[in-house]
């Protein structure tokens, strides 16, 4: 017996189409949606899908999987975190709109054809060619029923690092699935335009152990074996530490180092090899997300830093 696998077309105007790959198991059960792409700039999400894609054709399964490995099609053409077609961020659009521009309406489409539904989402980014980020799993914890069983998820899947985000942002997929009850959590990792093994190795090793988990695939669970919790409102990438200037960007710190308050994080000289601005960190913690390109505009994200996690054992 093997599973029953589609790709669906599904038109978003504008000569845009996703390619929904449905998976359907050999016997009742569960539906698990996974999407990657995103952002078009975060190869490790789209590929970690196909390669899941690929394990499935051997692997008979219970119940259904949704795999929508590029979700921004036009991004990931022009290898942009923006759709090009009307310059907007996918993760800021959702639930979207049937009568949205492009990105609204690709929006729309996945709430109402891979989200809804689902008895649990995942979705794939990192982060992206301009930045570097630690591998780490994110769900918003709200302290509700709902919010135990993304915790559940973030466990089964299995990182070193999970995050608990105590505030809700608006427009992401996560978002849409919050309304919608779909458990959810999203992925983050190196980025920098490079795929590394070990990041892309964990994706699917964590998507396999929530598939085991939801005893759909038959399997032993395979997690690391210190995990660490951080709790913290933050995460949100559009309100972490900005650029005050245009200039080039000279960092101090590394991915994952910790710092403390007041700890300096970059200089930004000008073109004429002048500092123009020396950013601090505005408070303790480890460095999750760190500028990788060196020419930085104003209102640009240079760096996030989030609570130290404490070590736990769930
Ligand atoms: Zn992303």
């Amino acid at each position: 017996m093997t599973n029953n696998i589609q790709h669906k077309i599904i038109d978003i105007g504008e000569c845009e189409k996703l390619e929904l790959i449905e998976i359907t198991g050999t016997t009742p059960g569960p539906t698990v949606a996974v999407i990657g792409g995103i952002h078009g700039d975060e190869e490790e999400g789209v590929l970690s899908v196909r390669r899941l894609a690929q394990i499935l054709k051997e692997k008979p399964i219970s119940g259904k999987v949704r795999l929508l490995p590029v979700a921004n099609p036009a991004a990931y053409r022009a290898r942009n975190r923006f759709n090009p077609i009307d310059n907007k961020n996918l993760a800021r659009e959702f639930p979207g709109s049937e009568d949205g521009t492009v990105t609204g309406r690709t929006a729309h489409v996945i709430t109402n054809e891979v989200i809804a539904g689902a008895d649990a989402m995942i979705d794939l980014h990192s982060a992206g060619i301009k930045y570097a980020m630690e591998l780490f799993c994110g769900f918003f914890e709200l302290g509700t029923p709902y919010s135990e069983k993304c915790a559940k998820l973030a466990h089964a899947f299995g990182t070193s690092i999970i995050w608990a985000h105590t505030e809700l942002s608006e427009g992401r997929s996560l978002s849409a699935a919050v309304e919608l009850d779909v458990p959810a959590i999203y992925l983050e990792c190196g980025g920098g335009g490079e795929v590394k093994a070990s990041e892309t190795d964990a994706y699917v090793r964590g998507l396999l152990n929530v598939l085991i988990s939801f005893d759909m695939l038959d399997g032993e669970i395979s997690t690391p074996s210190e995990k660490y919790l951080i709790t913290d409102a933050g995460g949100n990438t559009d309100q972490a530490i900005m650029a005050p200037v245009t200039g080039i960007i000279v960092t101090h710190v590394a991915m994952a180092d910790s710092v403390k308050k007041d700890d300096r994080i970059c200089d930004i000289y000008d073109d004429k090899g002048c500092v123009i601005a020396t950013i601090n960190a505005p408070a303790g913690g480890v460095v999750m997300l760190l500028r990788r390109e060196a020419p930085i505009d104003a209102g640009e994200v240079i760096a996030m830093i989030s609570p130290a996690g404490v070590a736990c054992s769930l």
